[in-house]
């Protein structure tokens, strides 16, 4: 297949033929081209999210044991902690590793210690059915919904899908050894419109929501759940066969939602097209199937929906070709964020870096204790610990 191939259909191609080699990878080392693993660790992690599964039917539907920790809602998220202790380690580019550590404190911190140790209540506007308890970041109306929205127009969809989305913790953690299975070329890439109707479905939802409550509603909303509960457990079963982010790619109504505020907002990957040498790594480390390479020869950029901000393929162009552009692009315009600064930033060797992995550190310590102290001392609804966990998804990255 020729780079000219390449460029038209933004599937593998060109001297990428050269480049990449899929081998199989000893568990104890990952990296960004994804590897063959042994059926023992497919085995492993399929086992284990037919686990995050079951916690999650076990709270809704069968009831067994009175939902212990082992088997609820939040055991996804003590399999994210275990696996993700096990992927920050074995993990070898050192962007990669950090959006890691990031990503998996999120999870452990605000989507699992909070709620289940210290549960408050989101202020929120509309009517939401039942109250609200934090996280809720995806329903329409809850304070951290509408902080969320501005942090994504600002930086783009990274904040929540790539660093900090218990969706993605799975899958980058447990799924992360079915990668090389991601659906690739021209069909797989049109295919990520469908989407857009579970957007729509999400839209009626949220207009609902605004109103009060009668039966039809509340049976729309009901089966609106589960169309989309279901199919995110049952996306991640089908790993194998289609790669571990299907449902971000093709199904959630949210990351629709957090897509087009990365078309206008302040996000997209810049392209240099003089530097590149058209080896195709981009295209291949990309578990969202997303031409890069067609589309910066295409258009000068990457400015697409799709882009979940994960930094592996700006991490890894050898030519330092792709850059980050957020609002901080256009506070600082002298400063690119190529593969060169995201490497040395991951590394603790720019000046900004330690003080902002203490600040994030410090945010989530902050949300913790906020949670604390409105859950006992004062309870009731406070957006405070809401607002000091965005705080801290905006200073990770
Ligand atoms: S696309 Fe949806 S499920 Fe995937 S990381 Fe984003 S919000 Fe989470
Ligand atoms: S942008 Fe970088 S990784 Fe992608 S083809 Fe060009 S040189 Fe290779
Ligand atoms: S285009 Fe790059 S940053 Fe965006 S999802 Fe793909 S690999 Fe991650």
């Amino acid at each position: 297949m020729s780079a000219a191939t390449n460029r038209a259909t933004g599937a593998p191609g060109g001297r990428l033929a050269d480049v990449y080699r899929a081998k199989p990878l000893p568990a104890g080392r990952q990296r960004s081209l994804a590897g063959r693993y042994a059926w023992p660790f497919q085995f492993l992690a399929l086992a284990a999210l037919a686990w995050a599964f079951l916690g999650w039917l076990n709270e809704t539907w069968l009831f067994v044991g009175d939902n212990p920790i082992w088997l609820n809602r939040y055991t996804e998220y003590a399999i994210i902690l275990g696996f993700g202790i096990w992927r920050i380690t074995a993990e070898q580019n050192p962007y990669t590793k950090k959006r890691l550590i990031v990503l998996v404190s999120v999870v452990s911190v605000i989507w699992w210690l909070i709620p289940w140790l210290f549960p408050f209540f989101e202020p929120y506007v509309g009517y939401p059915g039942a109250q609200p308890a934090f996280p809720d970041l995806h329903r329409p109306g809850t304070i951290s919904f509408f902080v969320v929205l501005a942090a994504v127009l600002l930086f783009g969809r990274r904040v929540i899908c790539g660093w900090g989305c218990p969706c993605v913790g799975i899958r980058e953690t447990v799924g992360f050894v079915f990668r090389r299975n991601t659906l690739r070329g021209s069909w797989a890439w049109r295919l990520r419109h469908s989407k857009w109707a579970f957007f729509a479905l999400y839209l009626a939802a949220g207009a609902l929501l605004m109103f009060p409550p009668n039966a039809w509603s509340a049976s729309y909303l009901g089966i609106f759940g589960l169309i989309i509960v279901l199919p995110y457990f049952a996306s991640m079963l089908l790993s194998p066969l289609m790669g571990n982010r299907g449902y971000c790619r093709y199904l959630c109504p949210y990351g629709a939602t957090f897509g087009i505020l990365n078309r206008v907002g302040f996000y997209h990957l810049d392209f240099d097209g003089d530097s590149c040498n058209d080896c195709g790594v981009c295209d291949q480390v990309c578990d969202m199937g997303i031409p890069v390479l067609g589309l910066g020869r295409e258009k000068g950029r990457i400015d697409v929906a799709d882009c979940m901000g994960c930094g592996r393929c700006v991490s890894e162009c050898a030519r330092g070709s792709l850059a980050f552009h957020d609002v901080r692009s256009v506070l600082s315009p002298a400063v690119v964020r190529n593969r060169g600064r995201l490497r040395a930033w991951a590394s603790g060797r720019l000046p900004t870096a330690r003080p902002q992995a203490w600040a994030f550190a410090g945010m989530l310590a902050l949300s913790l204790a906020a949670s604390w102290w409105f859950s006992g001392a004062i309870g009731g609804e406070n957006e405070l610990p809401t607002l000091l966990s965005s705080a801290s998804l905006c200073l990770a990255h």
